[in-house]
């Protein structure tokens, strides 16, 4: 077994110690719903989006009532949702192309999902793994970070860190290493620069460079711009 298995081995058990079982953080009660919470969550935290989701679901839990509702009534119970404009023409265009092409029901199919308006790639794994069962291992900035820090991805794009986990990590463990990695990030990682040797993984898991650049302030702490894109 190589170091790099070696290493996926040992930070799976941390995980699996620190979150055995973890829920999936968006309220939903089917694989439209979580659509529907994934798409809001594009640079929106899930807090906010199981704010709001309750009063547009007792309204429109289907497609087919999510496309009686006009643009502006959909706007009006997610308007505290970053980019909720958008947002709204998306969920509505999304819920014609259901009800028009797919019989009014979430296609289980990733290339059908991510041609939903409002659908990117990540919407589409959780909803492929979460909602359907297939072990998928999406990606966002928090995992991509994490993967970075851990050593287990160099790849700059999502889609890259995503090729990566999955070839250390065992398949039958994606989907729950992906709802780890973010209650790790949730509960563990401080927004701020600290000291990486009091981390459960970091502290043995990151290069010493990487340690030594961190305590002094080197590392970087991008802040990109969040751009009203597909999840
Ligand atoms: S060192 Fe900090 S940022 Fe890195 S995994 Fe540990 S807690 Fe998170």
């Amino acid at each position: 077994m190589s170091a790099l298995s070696d290493k996926a081995r040992r930070i799976e058990g941390i995980l699996d110690a620190l979150h055995p079982d973890p829920a999936i953080p968006l309220d939903h009660v089917d694989a439209y719903t979580l659509l529907v919470a994934v798409a809001l969550s594009a640079q929106t935290t899930d807090k906010k989006v199981n704010e709001v989701t309750p009063a547009l679901f007792a309204r429109a839990s289907t497609p087919q009532a999510m496309r009686a509702l006009s643009v502006e009534e959909i706007h009006g119970f997610i308007r505290q949702v970053n980019f909720s404009t958008a947002k709204a023409k998306a969920l509505r265009r999304a819920a014609e192309m259901l009800c028009d092409e797919h019989g009014g029901v979430v296609p289980r199919d990733f290339d059908a999902l991510v041609a939903l308006p409002g659908v990117g790639n990540k919407t589409a794994s959780v909803v492929m793994g979460q909602a359907f069962g297939e072990q998928t291992f999406p990606v966002d900035t928090h995992i991509l970070r994490l993967a970075h820090r851990w050593g287990l991805s160099k790849g700059r794009t999502p889609d890259d860190v995503s090729a990566d986990l999955k070839r250390v990590f065992a398949h039958a463990s994606w989907n729950k290493l992906h709802l780890q990695i973010i209650y790790f990030g949730r509960a563990q990682c401080p927004a701020l620069r600290h000291d990486l040797t009091a981390c459960p993984i970091c502290s043995w898991a990151a290069s010493k460079a990487r340690v030594t650049a961190e305590a002094r302030g080197l590392a970087p702490t991008r802040k990109k711009r969040p751009r009203p894109t597909p999840a």
